[in-house]
């Protein structure tokens, strides 16, 4: 099979603000690599699909809120390598699908719904157990994409990115993504989380036990912003759409506000506050999400 995907493009930005601090910024489109299976998603599909291949499975399953960006790239990924898939969606099946379960069952994924209080411990070894008596055996895929096998496709990242950078910076939500860009470092610049949801910082633990997972060792040269939330995963406060609005406009690139509009409004700030040395560069991954647009009223226009 011809390979589908694009290598996602490194694009520079200009603005005053970078003039004046002298810093440089980059982005890695990965919201380009496909259509449909793109950004940090396809990152973490890749080699969980592979190991799926490798053990003979041809069952994927997985799960997600109804707006999940991973379920999206998960029906998508599995019919265009030709794996059944299973979603299992929190909460209650409403009358209306959102867009995104639509997609998904259009591309052939099962969806079944899990009330919030059981989903909660959808992860738990009893549940996985009694969902293969269920349904039968198939390849577990956690919720995001987030396991030991995700790091492998997103250090690719680091790979790519043949020119000298400082800071390589990521929206987080599992911290998934985050922790393949550290795994890909091994200990050299700097990686930057901005956290989308509220709340203590369980995510640097998390980041620690992936990487150790993964390379065998930990790194410390990462650091997680966590006043960059907006009250919580999926809120939004009318400067946040308002930044993304500007975004578009002066560089012509989308943003949405649950993980990428974020980040790059955290960015923007720490530059702002002169958290960066003169001279510093960074490159900032745009993870894609932009199928998660349609959820919000107030950028539907600018979702095309
Ligand atoms: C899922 C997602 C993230 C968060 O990635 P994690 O690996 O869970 O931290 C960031 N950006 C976008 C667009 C996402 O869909």
């Amino acid at each position: 099979m011809q390979n589908p995907f694009n290598v996602s493009p490194l694009q520079q930005l200009h603005d005053k603000l970078f003039e004046e601090k002298v810093v440089e910024v980059f982005i890695k489109r990965d919201d380009l690599i496909h259509e449909h299976v793109q950004g940090n998603k396809w990152r973490k599909l890749k080699y969980n699909l592979y190991e799926a291949r490798l053990n003979k499975q041809n069952t994927l399953l997985t799960f997600g809120g109804p707006y999940s960006n991973h379920i999206y790239a998960t029906a998508a990924a599995a019919k265009l390598f030709h794996f059944k898939a299973i979603g299992i969606i929190r909460g209650e099946e409403s009358q209306i699908k959102s867009d995104t379960l639509q997609f998904a069952a259009s591309q052939g994924m099962e969806l079944y719904y899990m009330d919030r209080e059981m989903y909660r411990q959808k992860d738990s070894p009893e549940n996985i157990e009694s969902l293969r008596v269920q349904i039968g055996d198939f390849y577990y895929i956690p919720e995001g994409g987030t396991n030991v096998n995700a790091l492998e496709g997103v250090e690719e990242i680091i790979e790519e990115l043949n020119m000298p950078f400082d800071y390589v910076c990521t929206a987080c939500g599992t911290a998934g993504t985050l922790a393949g860009l550290v795994a890909g470092l091994r200990g050299a610049k700097n990686a930057i989380g901005f956290s989308s949801l509220k709340g203590e910082d369980t995510l640097t633990q998390k980041v620690n036990e992936l990487v150790k997972a993964y390379t065998g060792v930990e790194f410390s040269n990462f650091s997680i912003y966590f006043d960059y939330h907006f009250g919580g995963y999926a809120k939004t406060k009318p400067e946040l759409i308002e930044f993304i609005l500007d975004f578009k406009q002066k560089f012509n690139i989308q943003l949405e506000p649950v993980y990428t509009g974020k980040m790059f409004y955290g960015l923007f700030d720490l530059i702002q506050k002169d958290y960066f040395p003169k001279g510093s560069r960074m490159v900032a991954l745009h993870t894609g999400g932009l199928q998660g647009l349609s959820g919000f009223k107030q950028l539907q226009i600018e979702s095309n």
